[in-house]
């Protein structure tokens, strides 16, 4: 089976250059780190690219698959044009998000509204953008849909969220009746929803069912479930109601390579699993050929990425742990402290010696959970060293905060050997800019 980008750590790109160095893109990471400062989120647009002909690839077989990209792992301006470039839609769950691949230019009738409680103003906004689909996730959404929609003289296209009873524990999962999950309908609240739908809200246009079951995803059995699960609802709403739905939102999820322990399933493999399952189903249920549509976030966007630091102090425990610091940590990479992700890094600088150490290396916020890696052999560190953590390109950048008014750091693009600022570095005038000192307050 072919292998695909997700299941690599580094970049496609990565390599050592002739000085010894680190280098992306064509671009000396020790060089960037100079130009740039650090922390330094580095983004490889040949990876990006990599990855999405990996999916048009793997699912060629099935003309009507539509890949979304699930904006939430990395949304910024240049990262919506590439995508949109490559021929992908958008898969957004906030105001913000839809409008940042609006103003990249994005053909808005791609891109999906999705989240558990939208507001009426991003409902509002999102329709008035033209937004193709909204995944609707509970009854008060329907209603307060249907009203911006009707005061609009428009009729918003949706799906339903589903719950169908399939949850992912990162590499296991489960199958249940019904689960306790915040997200969408249970599937014995669709009729009840198809109803309101059929009988009510009038400015609803209902085209089919959406479900997403997890992150991290390397258990590729869990595709054809949700299949399953889908084609089986689909064909007994046909029955019940005449209604033909004819797409199906698989979600996203597929997991990547963080650590030499990590083995992901490649896009290949997932693609045959998925298209044969669909081929099954469409036989199995007499339904006619759904649209399919697919929201990976992580494993488009996060191996594309690294991030570089400068390390700095030290401290070495008698008789335990070696400490080395870096100038970022948990406002830049919140997912060590949150979910205790593990990630692969190298000293990006040429080193002469052959030592190596055991080190663990120690955020600079003030919180003792700040630990991005614990336990990685890295060469003997001096003060100074680059640190290139790797596959950083998810769910860093779009988590990050400016927690203990750090600055959050800035993104460059590199692509044949060229870098380019895609997120400017915030400044301290930045972090005050939305400080309000009331008059009577003033010094
Ligand atoms: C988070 C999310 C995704 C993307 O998940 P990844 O693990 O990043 O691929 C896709 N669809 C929905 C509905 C999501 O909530």
């Amino acid at each position: 089976m072919a292998s695909s980008t997700n299941q690599y750590i580094k970049p496609a790109t990565a390599a050592r250059n002739s000085d010894g160095n680190l280098s992306i893109g064509g671009c000396d990471l020790v060089s960037l780190a100079d130009k740039y400062g650090t922390p330094l989120y580095v983004l490889d647009e040949k990876t990006i690219r990599s990855i999405c002909k990996d999916y048009k690839k793997a699912f060629e077989k099935y003309p009507k698959v539509r890949m979304m990209y699930a904006s939430k792992a990395l949304c910024t301006g240049a990262v919506a044009s590439i995508l949109a470039n490559e021929g992908f839609g958008f898969d957004t769950v906030s105001a913000g998000e839809i409008y940042t691949v609006y103003k990249a230019g994005a053909d808005m009738s791609k891109v999906l509204f999705n989240g558990n409680n939208k507001s009426y103003d991003e409902l509002s906004l999102a329709l008035e953008l033209g937004v193709g689909r909204f995944s609707v996730d509970n009854f008060l959404e329907l209603a307060l849909l249907n009203q911006i929609a009707q005061a609009n003289n428009k009729t918003a296209d949706i799906l339903l969220r589903i719950t169908p009873g399939i949850e992912c524990h990162t590499h296991e999962y489960i199958q249940t009746g019904h689960l306790d999950s915040k997200f969408g309908f249970d599937l014995t609240q669709v009729d009840e929803a198809i109803d309101l739908i059929l009988n009510e809200y009038k400015n609803l246009k209902l085209h089919g069912l959406h479900a997403h079951i997890g992150s991290q995803i390397f258990e590729t059995g869990i595709y054809p479930d949700e299949i399953e699960i889908l084609a089986k609802e689909i064909s007994r709403i046909d029955k019940k109601y005449g209604l033909t739905l004819d797409e199906i939102n698989i979600g996203g999820g597929l997991g990547v390579k963080y650590t030499q322990d990590d083995f992901p399933p490649s896009v290949y493999e997932v693609a045959d699993l998925i298209v044969t399952k669909l081929y099954d189903v469409i036989e199995k249920y007499n339904i006619p050929e759904p649209f399919v549509f697919l929201e990976p976030g992580r494993s488009i966007i996060s191996t594309a990425g690294v991030t570089l630091y400068t390390l700095g102090s030290s401290k070495q425990v008698p008789h335990g742990t070696k400490y080395h610091a870096i100038d970022g940590g948990m406002a830049d990479n919140p997912r060590p402290s949150m979910y205790q992700a593990k990630y692969y890094a190298e000293i990006a600088n040429a080193k002469e010696t052959a030592n190596s150490e055991m080190v663990t290396i120690a955020g600079r916020f003030c919180e003792s959970g700040d630990i991005l890696i614990r336990n990685i052999v890295l060469p003997e560190i001096n003060e100074g060293d680059i640190l290139c953590v790797y596959n950083t390109g998810a769910y860093n950048y779009s988590m990050a905060s400016n927690y203990n008014r750090v600055q959050k750091p800035a993104m460059v693009l590199v692509n044949d050997s060229d870098a380019e600022v895609i997120i400017k570095r915030e400044t301290l005038d930045d972090l005050v800019a939305h400080d309000i000192i009331p008059d009577r307050l003033k010094l």
